[in-house]
């Protein structure tokens, strides 16, 4: 018989050989854990190991000069076994309690903040921006880092009524997903079309299927094959700008942030839901983004102060109701808050086939 084919490298590593090896004896046989103090949890397996984990803060995109430093207090202060989240904190796992505060004052000394844990604000989850991605409209990192600034209180303090989960994405694709808070690029303008290139550069018949209204077709202009967009139709969501960078959606005065509230992934006491927009057309305005601080902050000081203990953003507006969360955080409600769309049923690109 024919030698099986190896498996293809690639897809998360196993992380046994990584793993503290108080987690790795007592794997799946965990007694209870409890939450000490902001930033550290703790955990007591049944055969009576302990562990503790320390979570720390930090600016995310980061150089291995930072990554060596963490490394460091890893091997100095802790039992040198560390992970990542995917908010990228970082995480110290240590089986002797003695080591838990001297661990957080290295971090502290360094100027990492020790939170994240619990009823905080958690770092933001975000999408990979200028670094990375070939499509954004801002810096998805930039507005976490400047964000988190602002919030380095919340992060490091449990009292929010619940946990606070945030993303931010830096297109309308927004894959940093569902979030308590999200901020989102939102472009207001149609792509304005370079005709010179689409030729050359898009394959058009597949940006005639990405656009989800049919509000693209094939032209001939100046004599050479490109595309036009019916504008009426188009809602602006962007999706043509990957396969065809010639439609150009990114404006330095037309992409704007939106900020959308109470979406969540756990189905802990309530099930999950998708968020819905407050605010939009705030500006892109790099590198401190302060008027998405503000209302950020706004509805962040609402919650705080208005939520009962335990309610996630969206149980504490289901239970105030709309009206009243516009009312109490400030924010304008507008004719454009309503969700009346119905295109969407006879035009929206609903085909069960699989396009690239
Ligand atoms: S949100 Fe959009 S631009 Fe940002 S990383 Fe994701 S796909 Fe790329
Ligand atoms: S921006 Fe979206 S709706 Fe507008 S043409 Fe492009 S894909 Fe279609």
């Amino acid at each position: 018989m024919a030698e099986l084919r190896p498996p293809i490298e690639s897809g998360a590593p196993d992380p046994m050989p990584y793993m503290h090896p108080v987690m790795v004896k007592n794997y799946g046989k965990w007694a209870f854990h409890s939450h000490p103090k902001p930033g550290v949890l703790y955990h007591r397996a049944e055969s009576g190991d302990e562990i503790w984990t320390v979570k720390a803060g930090t600016q995310r995109q980061m150089d291995h000069y930072t990554i060596r430093e963490l490394a460091d207090i890893a091997d100095q202060y802790g039992d040198g076994f560390v992970r990542f989240t995917a908010r990228s904190n970082i995480e110290y796992m240590v089986a002797d309690g003695a080591k838990v505060e001297p661990l957080i004052k290295a971090l502290n000394d360094k100027g990492y903040p020790i939170g994240g844990t619990a009823n905080s604000v958690s770092m933001i989850a975000h999408t990979q921006g200028w670094l990375h991605c070939d499509i954004p409209g801002t810096d998805a990192s930039g507005v976490v880092k400047a964000l988190m600034d602002e919030l380095y209180d919340d992060f490091v303090k449990c009292e929010m009524p619940n946990r606070v989960k945030m993303s931010t994405s830096c297109c309308e694709i927004n894959c940093g997903g569902q979030a308590d808070i999200a901020i989102i690029v939102q472009h207001t303008k149609p792509p304005k079309i370079n005709h010179d290139l689409v030729a050359n550069v898009c394959e058009r018949p597949s940006v005639v299927a990405r656009c989800p209204v049919a509000a693209i077709r094939p032209a001939l202009v100046n004599g050479k094959p490109s595309l036009e967009v019916d504008e009426k139709k188009c809602i602006c969501c962007g999706a043509c700008f990957p396969p065809c960078p010639p439609m150009q959606i990114n404006d330095p005065e037309h992409s704007k942030i939106a900020i959308w509230v109470g979406g969540k992934n756990s189905n802990a006491r309530s099930k999950p839901t998708f968020h819905k927009l407050v605010a939009a057309g705030l500006p892109n305005n790099a590198p401190r983004w302060p008027e998405v601080a503000e209302v950020v902050k706004k509805i962040l000081a609402t919650y705080k102060a208005d939520g009962k203990p335990w309610e996630r953003m969206i149980d504490w507006i289901d239970r105030i109701g709309w009206p009243a969360f516009f009312d109490k955080t400030g924010l304008p409600f507008t004719k454009y808050h309503i969700d009346n769309w119905r295109g969407g049923r006879a035009n929206l690109n609903a085909s069960a086939h699989i396009r690239f």
